[in-house]
């Protein structure tokens, strides 16, 4: 079976609202517990957020200070579109709310955004560039990223996650220039997916461009690979063996 025979797991599962509500939680405390593991958190930076399938303008975010190593599905706090912390008794880091309640409302079609300071994804962000088609990874963001070419500082005002939202567009991912980088998915899985594999493909352009001139893949076959490896099917395909080996290696996260 091809990735791309992978049937999307909504079509799959039949779940009810709490069923689906705890399954997020689940992949959300997970998705944390990988990008510690990855070293994408930096200090109290970065978050990921799932939103509520059943208040479907909240959203499940890790609470502020808390590190993504240490994260449980019992310490995820659900944040209205107000920024109000409406189930969960610790606070919410500001960021977190101005971009992604703008991200979740400006794409109905995202269930997941996940956003940190990862180093290479970073670095990459200061060229102010997009990325280009130079591997196989990295044509799951051909003509399907985008660049917020802008820095004002740390996003505190719903305006500028309105911006970045604008920024983003139907893709799957957006480079904030000098901050970081932010990607979105039909589930938890795929966003977390997104920015693990972004991630990478940041660090396999900045390599190949330390070390010389990279050969780009031609357009045509570039589309066509993205219709390979950058669907939400495989997306979320992707990130099933993560999901397995976490889980077995943590299983304190579904505390
Ligand atoms: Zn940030």
């Amino acid at each position: 079976m091809a990735a791309t025979d992978v049937k999307f797991p909504a079509a799959l599962e039949e779940r009810t609202i709490d069923e689906e509500r705890l399954h997020r939680k689940q992949q959300l405390a997970a998705a944390f517990r990988l990008f510690g593991r990855f070293g994408f958190d930096e200090g109290v930076a970065g978050h990921i957020t799932a939103r509520d399938p059943e208040h479907t303008d909240m959203f499940w975010v890790n609470p502020f200070g808390r590190s993504f190593k240490q994260m449980h599905v019992s310490d995820l706090i659900l944040v209205n579109h107000e920024g109000a912390v409406v189930q969960g008794d610790a606070p919410v880091n500001q960021a977190a709310f101005a971009i992604h309640s703008q991200v979740h409302a400006a794409r109905p079609d995202v269930v997941a955004a996940a956003h940190s300071h990862s180093i290479y994804g970073k670095s990459w962000s200061a060229l102010g560039r997009l990325l280009d088609p130079i591997t196989q990874d990295s044509c799951a963001f051909y003509e399907d990223h985008a660049l917020f070419d802008d820095f004002t500082g740390v996003v505190l005002d719903v305006e500028e996650g309105k911006r970045i939202g604008a920024a983003l567009g139907e893709g799957k991912a957006v480079i904030l220039r000098n901050h970081g980088l932010l990607t979105v998915g039909h589930s938890v899985e795929e966003a977390a997916w997104w920015f693990i594999t972004m991630e990478r493909t940041c660090q396999a352009q900045l390599l190949a461009e330390a070390a010389g001139t990279p050969v780009l893949i031609d357009a045509e076959c570039a589309s066509a690979t993205a219709r390979q490896v950058g669907s939400h099917a495989a997306g979320w395909f992707s990130f099933q063996p993560l999901w397995d080996v976490i889980t077995a290696e943590q299983p304190d996260l579904f505390d």
